[in-house]
């Protein structure tokens, strides 16, 4: 049997939910092939979304049209901006998710969308319509799709293998088959492949946890949340909201996780790959940490429906027996029960730095690549890396051109860059550090940087782009009021009551708001017209209010980072002939020649990020291609 789509995405994770929503939304005829149609959209690891950095590349996904900011306010359980007392830069939202009610909706989601078909079967291989350009799968059952192109979103399945102790199971989740075959295909093809691991904790019983000697920890109750959207198309429902606790370690715990070191698969042998360094196990904590007494756990709620609890911090391969004895010896899980054990799992990447911008493979023609098999770990940087390849799979299929983003325009534009820039030989997840432009980059300001381009696409719908212009609109005018508005020397006692240096002369109102102990929200109860056009905000006002305001005290930082990052964009637009002969120039440094050879930067921009080649280098390039 043969099916005929243009774009073909194999896998519905957080990637491959994200690639073939937008595939669909861009009008391209689009199957998504899964193994299991009831673990659309699983989180294999913590029921969480976001976090720093990750919350930042959500709300960028929600920003331009894709689904996960939405589809995560539809399952919240609990919801915290991080880092608020930090700058804006730093701000993160995450939220706690019911994990099974994730899935449901990342389901209907997708069974919603037009032009987007699903079919439950296991991808066994590519079909390669000449030596470099694939044009479709064929699967387990024997049915062939023919596609324009290909997004491969395989996740931690590729050849899976998980270690319990000295268990070992072939599969790509506890659970769930692994998938083979295509790893060597593709290597037959040209693409490097190399394995990483990665583990998950132990889940627990609710009814028999101690909850009362854990500390307690509540969400935030404003106005936050991850989607730009007023009113979702997923859900306005809010789900009740659940408090995660935390606990501690202690040295009776770590002293029973020591002695199953002999049969941890992490320390006898058995694993041979690079585990997150972010995001280690818990006996990788007291080997790598010797000398702490403790180690901060929290426990947290997998759903409102279910007594499952997961313990994040506790993430262990070693033997069963091991990880339940320890646990006993924290007092509020004295008598717990778990669900299932925690696990480590050890799959096949693929170097990403043969990939384009796009994601697409520069040795396969059509071939696209997504999520953790380009070796990155984490379902934000996999859903980034999907709303990418899915928009580039279709704009390829239908002959539109392609759409990438900078280091300045997104946190996803880092991330990718950074992939196929320079590497990866650990599992990558992301960080604000990685952004050199990161007040450019603020959470609360995604949707000025990409709404306006997800529309431009077909990505983002005409009401998302309707209320993110109204919202434009009504920061403007709060701006123009601050700039325009005088405040009078007789303000003064209005700013002594509010422990604020008073003015020497008259001001402008901008020049308050930029005042650290001052806020917009706190002036207008003195001054009557801003109040007054703060009331006549029909819509999101909160959330307005804390753009403008943002705005105006960061003005400065904001300005120098965006005139380096023009400086800098400059050297974007030199584009490098994929063919270029680096070999031939003599005046680059060998690590250099070797370097642009292999890599082939599409820019001039690009090939300065390649560790090993040196500004030196770069002038010369450059000196070279002025000639
Ligand atoms: C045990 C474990 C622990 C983890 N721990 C962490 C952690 O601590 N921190 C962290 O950030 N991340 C962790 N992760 C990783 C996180 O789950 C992934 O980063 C994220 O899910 C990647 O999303 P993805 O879309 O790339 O792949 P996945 O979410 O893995 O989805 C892959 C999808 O592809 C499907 N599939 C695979 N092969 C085929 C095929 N041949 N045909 C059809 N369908 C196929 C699968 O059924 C699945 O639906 C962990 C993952 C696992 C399994």
């Amino acid at each position: 049997m043969t099916f005929q789509y243009d774009v073909v995405v194999v896998g519905a994770g957080h990637a491959g939910c994200e690639a073939a929503h937008a595939a669909a939304r861009l009008g391209a005829r689009t199957c998504l092939i899964t193994m299991d149609m009831n673990k659309i959209g699983q989180l294999s690891c913590n029921p969480a979304v976001g976090g720093i950095a990750k919350g930042q590349i959500v709300r960028e996904i929600d920003a331009l049209g894709g689904k996960m900011g939405e589809v995560t306010d539809a399952c919240s359980i609990q919801f915290r901006m991080l880092n608020r007392s930090k700058g804006p830069a730093m701000w993160s939202p995450r939220s706690q998710v019911d994990r099974g009610k994730f899935i449901w909706t990342w389901r209907r989601v997708s069974e919603n969308t037009p032009n987007l078909s699903i079919w439950q079967d296991t991808v066994k291989e590519l079909i390669f319509v000449s030596r470099e350009t694939v044009g479709g799968v064929v699967t387990r059952m024997g049915v062939r799709f023919e596609a324009k192109t290909v997004v491969l979103t395989a996740g931690t399945f590729l050849n899976g293998l998980m270690h319990i102790g000295r268990t070992m199971i072939p599969g790509g989740r506890v659970g769930e088959e692994a998938s083979y075959g295509l790893t060597e295909q593709l290597k037959a093809a040209g693409i490097s492949t190399a394995r990483m691991k990665t583990g998950t904790p132990v889940r627990l019983d609710g009814r028999t946890i101690d909850f009362s000697l854990a500390e307690r920890q509540e969400g935030d109750d404003d106005f936050h949340k991850f989607s730009f959207l007023q009113k979702s198309e997923v859900s306005t429902e809010k789900l009740k909201q659940l408090p995660c606790w935390t606990i501690q370690t202690n040295e009776e715990v770590h002293e029973i996780l020591r002695s199953g070191l002999a049969d941890s698969p992490l320390y006898n042998g058995q694993i041979k790959s690079i585990g997150p360094r972010y995001c280690p196990s818990i006996e990788t904590k007291i080997v790598t940490f010797a000398d702490k007494d403790h180690h901060l756990l929290f426990i947290e709620p997998e759903g409102t429906d279910t007594q499952e609890y997961y313990l994040n911090g506790f993430s262990s391969s070693l033997p069963i027996d091991v990880q339940l004895e320890a646990l006993h010896k924290i007092p509020a899980l004295a008598n717990v029960k778990a669900y299932r054990p925690g696990y480590a799992i050890e799959y096949d990447f693929f170097d990403p730095t043969q990939l384009r911008h796009t994601l697409e493979s520069k040795v396969v023609n059509g071939l696209f690549l997504a999520g953790q098999v380009n070796g990155t770990t984490g379902y934000e940087e996999a859903a980034g890396q999907g709303l990418i390849a899915g928009v580039n799979a279709a704009l390829s299929a239908m002959d539109r051109g392609e759409f990438t983003l900078s280091r300045d325009e997104a946190y996803i534009g880092v991330l990718i860059d950074d992939l196929v820039t320079k590497g990866v030989d650990e599992p990558y997840r992301m960080f604000t550090s990685r952004a050199e432009y990161r007040i450019l980059l603020r959470e609360d300001d995604a949707d000025a940087r990409l709404t306006e381009k997800g529309y431009r696409l077909g990505l983002a719908t005409k009401e998302r782009y309707d209320a993110y212009c109204e919202k434009m609109a009504w920061i403007d005018k709060i701006i123009s009021f601050c700039q325009e508005y005088h405040v009078k020397m007789s303000f003064n006692a209005v700013l002594q009551s509010l422990n604020s240096t008073e003015l020497k002369e008259g001001s402008r109102l901008i020049s308050l708001v930029g005042r650290p102990e001052l806020n917009i929200w706190l002036l207008s109860e003195y001054i009557p017209e801003l109040k007054e056009l703060l009331d006549s905000i029909p819509n999101r006002m909160e959330e307005i209010v804390e753009a403008a305001e943002i705005k105006i005290k960061y003005a400065g930082y904001i300005e120098r980072e965006r005139l380096v990052a023009d400086k800098i964009a400059r050297l974007e637009d030199i584009r490098l002939r994929p063919d270029f002969d680096y070999d031939s120039l003599h005046q680059l440094t060998i690590e250099a020649r070797q370097k642009l050879s292999r890599i082939r930067p599409e820019t001039v921009g690009q090939a300065s990020r390649i560790p090993g080649v040196s500004p030196a280098d770069i002038n010369i390039l450059l000196v070279l291609l002025g000639r």
